[in-house]
C-alpha cells in the first residue's frame, strides 16, 4: 500500500502500523486544519428600499453532518420595487440546491454547483414571473467551501476578490448595456432596440437602456414586463483561493458607481470584517453622496486561528496580476497547485457567461431518475418519457441532430427557452 503520510513507515519500520482510531482521529484534525475561518461584516445605506442581502454561514451538503458546512453570502439590488428581489433571496438558494443530483461528494458537489446555479436562477426568474409581479433584481450569490469560492450572477452588483499578495480581481462581469457591447449584440440580435432615453426637443439622455422596457440591465431576475431577452442565467466563476486566503467585497451599484475595484478594496485594508465593510460604505457616501442604496458585504476566508485580516500589499503588485489565474491543467493539476499556492496564487477552476442555456446545460444524461423518469433540468420536475423535450432539440420549426440527448426541459421550461433566445415573442405561449 503506498503511504505518502508518513504514517507506518517510521525509520522505514513499515511494520509499525497505526491504529485506526489514531488515523481517524488525525484526518479529522487535517480537515480541520485545510478549512478556512469565515469572518464577515455588513454595511448599508437605503435611499429607495430596494437592496437586500443574504449572510447564512450554516448550510449542509449533507444535511446533519457538520463536516460539509459550506456559507452563502448574496446581494440582490431590486428595481421598479423590491418583491423580486425578496423572492430571490427567500427562494433562489434552494432552486440551487435542488439541481444539484444527491450523493455527491465534495468534489463532484462542486462540479456539479455551475450548472445547479443556471437552473436555479432561471428556476427563479420563472416562478417569480408567473406571480404577475413586475419588479426585477440583480443577484450576485457567492458559495464558499472549503477554500473554494463559486459566485454567479446576474445585473451589475459586482463581488471582487483581494487575495493574499495584494492582487484585486473581479469575481463577476457587470451585465449594463452601456458597458457590456457583447450583452448589446445579444439583446439587438434577440428583438430588443438598445437606446437612451429621449427627452423633449429629440436629445438622447442618460445610460443605453433596453426597450421595451427601459432597463438599463441585460440581465436580471423578475422584470416581465421588459423582453425575456433580458435573461437571468448567470455568469459564474469558481475559483480556489491559496491557504492564505483572501477577502471577497460583495457591493451593490450604489458602491461601485463611486469606488473603482482597486479604491474599495485599498479603503479597508487592514481592517476586520465588520469594519471594512462600514468604511467601503462610508467611502463611497463621502465620494458621491447617497444617490442610491448602497450595500456592502466584505467576506474575510483566512487560515483558521489567523486573526489579522488580508495583510497590506507588497510593492511591485502590478506585475505579479498576469499570474494570478492559473488554467486547470487536468495532467499537471497536482504539482501545480502546490507550487502556486506556495506563492499565493489563485486557480480559477470555472469561468462561463454564455446567456444560452443550451450551452450552460451541456450535454447530460443523468436527468434519468432511478424509477426511469426524466427530471426537467431548470424545473427538477419528473417528466413522462414522451414529456422531456431535449434541450438540445432546435425550435419547433426545425430538426436538431440530437434531440433525444439530455438534459431535458419540461413544456414551459422550453418555452422560456425559446423566449430568451428571441424565437417566440416574450409572453406568446404555445399550446
Ligand atoms: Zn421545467
Amino acid at each position: 500500500m503506498k503511504d505518502d503520510s508518513g504514517l507506518g513507515s517510521e525509520g522505514g519500520k513499515r511494520h509499525h502500523l497505526v491504529p485506526l482510531a489514531a488515523l481517524i482521529s488525525r484526518e479529522l484534525r487535517n480537515e480541520k486544519i485545510e478549512k478556512p475561518c469565515i469572518k464577515y461584516g455588513y454595511a448599508a445605506q437605503a435611499k429607495k428600499g430596494e437592496d437586500f442581502y443574504l449572510i447564512k454561514t450554516d448550510c449542509q451538503r449533507i444535511p446533519g453532518s457538520s463536516n460539509s458546512t459550506y456559507s452563502v453570502f448574496a446581494i440582490f439590488d431590486g428595481h421598479n420595487g423590491n418583491a423580486a428581489a425578496i423572492y430571490t433571496r427567500e427562494h433562489l438558494l434552494e432552486h440551487v440546491v435542488s439541481a444539484i443530483p444527491r450523493g455527491l461528494g465534495r468534489e463532484e458537489w462542486l462540479q456539479a454547483l455551475p450548472r445547479a446555479l443556471v437552473a436555479g436562477f432561471v428556476k427563479a426568474d420563472k416562478e417569480f414571473q408567473s406571480k404577475g409581479e413586475t419588479s426585477g433584481t440583480t443577484v450576485t450569490f457567492v458559495i464558499i467551501d472549503g477554500w473554494t469560492v463559486t459566485v454567479a450572477s446576474v445585473g451589475d452588483s459586482r463581488c471582487i476578490l483581494d487575495s493574499q499578495g495584494g492582487v484585486i480581481s473581479l469575481l463577476t462581469v457587470d451585465h449594463r448595456l452601456e458597458e457590456n457591447a457583447e450583452e448589446r449584440e445579444r439583446v439587438t440580435a434577440s428583438g430588443g432596440e438598445v437606446g437612451r432615453l429621449s427627452i423633449v426637443g429629440g436629445a438622447e439622455v442618460g445610460p443605453l437602456r433596453c426597450w421595451p422596457g427601459g432597463l438599463c440591465l441585460s440581465r436580471s431576475i423578475g422584470d416581465m414586463d421588459v423582453g425575456e431577452f433580458i435573461v437571468p442565467i448567470p455568469y459564474v466563476k469558481q475559483v480556489k483561493l491559496s491557504n492564505a486566503g483572501g477577502r471577497l467585497i460583495i457591493a451593490s451599484d450604489g458602491i461601485w458607481d463611486a469606488l473603482s475595484s482597486d479604491m474599495a478594496a485599498k479603503s479597508c485594508r487592514g481592517l476586520p470584517a465588520e469594519l471594512a465593510a462600514r468604511q467601503v460604505v462610508k467611502e463611497a457616501l463621502r465620494s458621491r453622496g447617497l444617490k442610491d442604496d448602497t450595500t456592502c458585504v466584505v467576506v474575510d476566508i483566512i487560515p483558521p486561528d489567523y486573526s489579522v485580516p488580508v495583510a497590506p500589499p507588497p510593492k511591485k503588485q502590478n506585475k505579479l496580476r498576469s499570474f494570478i489565474f492559473r488554467k486547470r491543467s487536468r495532467d499537471s493539476v497536482n504539482k501545480l497547485t502546490k507550487k502556486l499556492s506556495a506563492v499565493g496564487i489563485v486557480e480559477e477552476l470555472f469561468e462561463e457567461g454564455s446567456a444560452m442555456l443550451a450551452e450552460r446545460l451541456g450535454n447530460d444524461t443523468s436527468g434519468q431518475t432511478p424509477s426511469g423518469l426524466f427530471t426537467c433540468a431548470v424545473c427538477q420536475v419528473d417528466l413522462a418519457p414522451s414529456e422531456g423535450i431535449s434541450v438540445h432539440a432546435g425550435s419547433f420549426f426545425s430538426i436538431s441532430s440530437k434531440p433525444w440527448q439530455g438534459p431535458f426541459l419540461c413544456a414551459d421550461c422550453r418555452n422560456k427557452k425559446d423566449a430568451m433566445e428571441g424565437k417566440r415573442p416574450s409572453g406568446v405561449k404555445v399550446a
